[in-house]
């Protein structure tokens, strides 16, 4: 058995070590004579994997009390009209920040439902190379919150800052986060925001599970008229389980979380890796004449690294000898082509270390 180097920008490479315990457990979960995926979600035993891995996931990133947990589905997209549908109920407009793809797609899907909404500021005029600075935000004085995405996973733009959300009249909107791509890289103050969300994919578990963050005073202000599934009252109210929640999703989450804390040894350790790796990576880019990234030094992502290389006709066999040397996935996004390193929590050192020494050598003899 081998296991590759696994790139994939998502559904993305997994532990080894969870993937082992999760082997260890399918048949007969811990001597009940049966698999986490045959058990009932009300069974206490499923409870009690559910619960530790909420308690889990809040002592990793320091969730204050005063924010509730949820594991849904549906993805991120299904988030981009859920965070509408609960917190306009007040009225007002959702205000954006769009730098990429995801942002984009999130402002459609509100305007698509509500008509109006405005952009606060985009990084459309420089490509998407660098996001907007504070000073380029300006909220609509009727924002009902400012939604933007930290990490855009198809460009590789990441904030290197958390915006602050002040209306014209000085008043503060809650801040929505997509953290789909860069929740859990490192430490993160969860207090600056009203509501955070990631689809699971890439830093949490398997793809089928969204972890939402939301602050209790945003509990109240839905709309009328959503679809009760989406609604973050409710499911805080029914511990996530309105209806039958994603159950080995949720327990596979879990083991990563126990992963992260007791293996790296918590967010900080892992975000000195990750900032390693990510280092790394681009100093090899930049140091060679074939590959180059785009993106401004301080919004570089470093969970996920688009480079092209300076003749195109070399990208598949650029790929082809990748895959043979156990490199997998390293083809960019089909709406920008080129090369895309993903760089999740799960992806080791070593991968980088190997990719780096392939690059090099792919350059020595065809660049
Ligand atoms: N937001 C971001 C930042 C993403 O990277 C993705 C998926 N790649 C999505 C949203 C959409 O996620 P899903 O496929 O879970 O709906």
């Amino acid at each position: 058995m081998t296991r590759h180097y696994n790139f994939c920008a998502g559904p993305a490479a997994l532990p080894t070590t969870v993937l082992e315990r999760a082997r260890d457990e399918l048949l007969d979960y811990q001597g009940r004579g049966l698999s986490v995926m045959e058990m009932s979600h009300r069974a206490p035993e499923y409870v009690a994997i559910a619960e530790k891995a909420e308690a889990d996931l809040r002592e990793l990133l320091a969730i204050p009390a005063n924010y509730k947990v949820l594991f849904t589905q549906g993805g991120a997209t299904q988030q981009f009209a859920a965070v509408p549908y609960n917190l306009l109920g007040a009225g007002g407009r959702a205000n954006f920040l769009t730098t990429g793809i995801w942002g984009k797609k999130a402002l459609a899907e509100a305007r698509h439902l509500f008509g109006d909404a405005h952009v606060a500021a985009s990084s459309e005029a420089n490509g998407h190379h660098a996001v907007p600075r504070q000073e380029d935000i300006v909220l609509s004085d009727d924002a009902a919150y400012l939604h933007y995405t930290a990490n855009e996973t198809i460009g590789g733009l990441e904030f290197d800052y958390i915006p602050e959300v002040r209306r014209l009249d000085g008043s503060e909107a809650p801040l929505v986060c997509d953290m789909s791509s860069s929740i859990l890289s490192g430490p993160l103050d969860v207090s600056k925001f009203g509501v955070i969300y990631a689809g699971a994919q890439k830093n949490i578990g398997p793809a089928g599970l969204v972890v939402v963050i939301v602050r209790d005073d945003l509990l109240d202000r839905a709309r009328a008229d959503m679809p009760s599934l989406f609604g973050y009252q409710a499911l805080a109210e029914a511990g996530s389980m309105i209806n039958t929640p994603a159950t080995y999703s949720w327990y596979l989450a879990g083991l990563v979380f126990e992963w992260l804390k007791d293996d790296v040894g918590g967010l900080a350790a892992m975000d000195a890796i990750n900032a390693r790796k990510a280092r790394k990576l681009y100093a090899a880019i930049d140091g060679s004449e074939l590959y180059s990234n785009p993106i401004d030094l301080r919004n570089r992502s470093r969970m996920n690294v688009p480079f092209v290389l300076a003749d195109e006709r070399l990208d598949k066999p650029f790929l082809a000898e990748a895959e043979a040397a156990g490199l997998l996935n390293l083809k960019g996004h089909r709406s920008v082509g080129g090369m895309r390193a993903s760089l999740y929590n799960a992806v080791p050192e070593a991968a980088v270390d190997a990719l780096i020494a392939f690059m090099a050598d792919f350059e020595k003899r065809r660049g």
